[in-house]
């Protein structure tokens, strides 16, 4: 039936529908009941969903308040609106379009009464969580060597990621437990929600109060999601939710690129979907109109090589072009410079910057690139890696902002209150602590009680100073605009004085940066919405103007194309990466890997480095990675470090072949070795396998890890 009326429209199909196959018209035709659209990298997944709502818009299906779509990263959200808005001629401003996230906030802003939340509650980053946590832990005496914040960190966003409310986490008695417990309830009295709680909150929202929850579901018409194999359980409940009401969500996905199990994204949601919806339509798209057809072939020759997926067929028309180049080095700042060579070369014959980028497994990578690209004088910018919104001059001016909205923020106020110094120490805001917990009020509020106190202390004629400024800058906004407000602030507050006389060879950059950020803040009206839209742009900082190279992690690349990729770092021990193999899986690892080359439209070129230097580890020998192995030889051509080119370039001992000039360093395991891992704690191992020992942790479940994340106690 769908079919029939999709040849009908097509009759008359307005050009946006043209531009499309037959399948893809089909799923943007269907407009009634569950629809998921499995397919492969490029096949046009996206453009689907894009035209789809247009489409809906553009018959008048419902009003454009009336659609909800999720996508993955503020950036797509901002392309999507972009192409819409395009499609349709007119703006689509206000429509409920962004990340789980930000559509989630919107939605807490409204309700936050009914959760005991004021409606200008802060949203904490994973910093702000981790000071949190350790005030928790020296409250309670616990020692955070035992103990540490970040595995305690890691264990609620885990929890939060699958919805569990501490009520629903486990026994009550566990410390973990109670820590979340503690946790929840310093954040309710902060009135502040770390990432985790915006789709959590949401969640009780909706089950404590069937009336939101009902006039949502009535308001939602239509509900799409890009990107649906990404979804941990949290989001696939807060969609299930929502999609209750009408029936008609769209899900596109692929379980190929399912790359966010670190952070409890469930591969299973795309899976069960026909399962979950009886009545859903599954549309499969199978011609890539991204990529040539080596870099197709080479990325579907790697992902062949997991056993854990629904395997799919790809095409392109794009024949010919070049192999996947694989290039040897001798060296990481050797890669560098022969990757940026290569930009170098691209450009002189005619590319843009924009259309080339470069994909490192992990973040660190990134610094030998952009000491290159300085000395050259290449444009380039880190997508989402060193954000400019969590530089410490930048964060803390966003403190004291908070602050000013927020008065009863008590991690932004810790974080400045002694910066710049106004001889506020660590027994005075321990005073500070215990007062407000004695009273159950904020730390601010504490803070405020302890300055009114007796004594003459230089601190507290500071902090009553601090105070009175504070509620000066609040008056002030009243009636000035918010941009004079924040430079009042940041002068008033000798903030902007103490990196003037600072010596240190950046604090001339850093009051740049300060500049840049009152710069930022012009371009929104109120401040509270600038705070929002900090809180929201972790993953991404394009301000920068002009053409230039992209540099990014494989996993901000998701959704996104170009002309020519760059893949460095194919090398054991990076990529795969091992921890991540140890708690993911090497299937998830290959799946990274196979998001990568297909992110390639013209050419992909894969780098692996002989010797690397690693943070705090100085050099190790590189072997290659297994997965240039994997990839089929008629797709790639192979260029060892000393310029060779093999035609056995995918034998995998003459790529495994270790140099000879560095040794390893082994360390030994015996059971019952007391041993220490950074993120699940202290532990004993009760069994070794080779390099691999099982331990049970403390604080966590059992867990075979490999030996070189582990510190052996005396
Ligand atoms: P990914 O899995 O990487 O997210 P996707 O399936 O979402 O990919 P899109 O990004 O929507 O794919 O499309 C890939 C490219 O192919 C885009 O440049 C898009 O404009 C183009 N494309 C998609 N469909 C067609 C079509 N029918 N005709 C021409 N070009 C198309
Ligand atoms: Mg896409």
């Amino acid at each position: 039936m769908v079919l029939a009326e999709a040849s009908l429209n097509v009759a008359s199909a307005p050009s946006y529908l043209e531009a499309l196959n037959s399948k893809q018209q089909q799923a943007v035709l269907h407009s009634e009941g569950p629809l998921l659209i499995l397919a492969g990298a490029g096949t046009g997944k996206t453009r689907v969903l894009t035209t789809r709502l247009a489409h809906i818009l553009e018959r008048n299906l419902c009003g454009f308040q009336n659609i909800l779509a999720v996508t993955f990263t503020n950036k797509a959200a901002l392309e999507m609106r972009e192409r819409i808005q395009r499609l349709l001629g007119r703006s689509v401003d206000g429509m409920w379009l962004g990340t789980f996230h930000s559509l989630s906030m919107r939605i807490l802003r409204k309700n936050a009464d009914a959760l005991g939340y004021s409606s200008n509650f802060t949203i904490i980053d994973s910093d702000d969580q981790l000071r949190l946590i350790k005030q928790l832990l020296r409250a309670e005496n616990i020692d955070e060597k035992q103990v540490p914040a970040k595995m305690v960190a890691g264990v609620i966003n885990r929890w939060k990621d699958k919805a569990k409310t501490p009520d629903r986490a486990g026994n009550p008695q566990e410390l973990t437990v109670q820590l979340y417990r503690q946790y929840q309830e310093r954040l309710k009295i902060l009135n502040a929600m770390d990432f985790g709680d915006l789709i959590l909150n949401c969640l009780v929202l909706f089950q404590q109060n069937p009336e939101i929850l009902n006039s949502y579901q009535q308001q939602f018409c239509y509900l799409m999601v890009d990107e649906y194999q990404d979804t941990n359980a949290a989001q696939y409940l807060w969609l299930r939710l929502l999609a209750d009401g009408h029936g008609n969500l769209c899900c596109v996905g692929d379980d190929d690129q399912s790359i966010y199990g670190w952070r409890g994204a469930e591969i299973a949601n795309i899976l069960k979907f026909e399962k979950d919806y009886a009545n859903a339509t599954t549309i499969r798209l199978e011609q890539n109109y991204r990529s040539t057809n080596h870099i197709l072939g080479a990325a579907s020759g790697l992902i062949a090589n997991n056993r854990d997926r629904l395997g799919k067929e790809l095409w392109t028309e794009k024949q010919g072009g070049e192999s996947v180049l694989i290039k040897g080095t001798w060296d990481s700042e050797n890669e560098a410079r022969f990757v940026i060579d290569e930009v170098e070369d691209y450009q002189r014959k005619g590319h843009s910057l924009s259309s080339m980028a470069i994909l490192v497994r992990a973040s660190y990578q990134t610094r030998d690139f952009e000491e290159r690209c300085l000395k050259t004088g290449t444009p380039y910018r880190v997508v989402g890696g060193l954000r400019f919104y969590e530089r410490q001059e930048i964060k803390d001016a966003l403190a004291y902002l908070r602050i000013l909205v927020q008065p009863d923020d008590g991690l932004a106020f810790e974080r400045i209150i002694n910066v710049p110094k106004r001889g506020i120490g660590a027994t005075a805001l321990q005073n500070m602590h215990v007062i407000a917990r004695e009273q159950n009020i904020s730390l601010p509020r504490a803070a405020l009680l302890y300055a009114m106190e007796d004594g003459k202390g230089i601190g507290k004629a500071n902090l009553r100073q601090f105070f009175e400024d504070m509620q000066r800058w609040r008056n002030m906004l009243d009636t000035q605009p918010h941009v004079d407000v924040v430079k009042a602030v940041l002068d008033e507050s000798g903030y902007t004085a103490m990196w003037l006389e600072e010596k240190s060879p950046d604090a001339a950059g850093r009051l740049e940066n300060l500049k840049e950020f009152v710069h930022a803040i012009e371009e929104f009206e109120f401040l509270p919405g600038f705070l929002d839209h900090v809180s929201l742009v972790t993953d991404n900082n394009n301000q920068s103007a002009g053409d230039c190279l992209s540099i990014m992690t494989l996993h901000g690349a998701k959704g996104l194309e170009f002309d020519f990729v760059f893949l460095p770092g194919w090398e054991e021990n990076l990529f795969p990466h091992p921890r991540s193999i140890q708690e993911n899986g090497l299937e998830e690892e290959r799946r990274l890997g196979y998001v990568g080359i297909s992110r390639a439209k013209l050419k992909a070129t894969i780098s692996y480095a002989l010797r690397r230097r690693l943070p705090y580890q100085g050099w190790q020998v590189g072997l290659p990675s297994r997965f240039l192995s994997e990839l089929p030889a008629a797709h790639v051509k192979h260029v060892q470090a000393n310029g060779h080119e093999s035609r056995q370039q995918n034998s995998p001992e003459s790529l495994r072949r270790p140099a000879s000039f560095v040794e390893y360093q082994a360390q030994h395991f015996e059971i019952g070795d007391r041993v220490f891992h950074q993120k699940f704690g202290y532990g004993d191992v009760i069994d070794t396998e080779g390099e691999q020992a099982v331990v049970e942790f403390d604080l966590a479940e059992e867990k075979r890890i490999h030996i070189s994340f582990l510190k052996k106690q005396a």
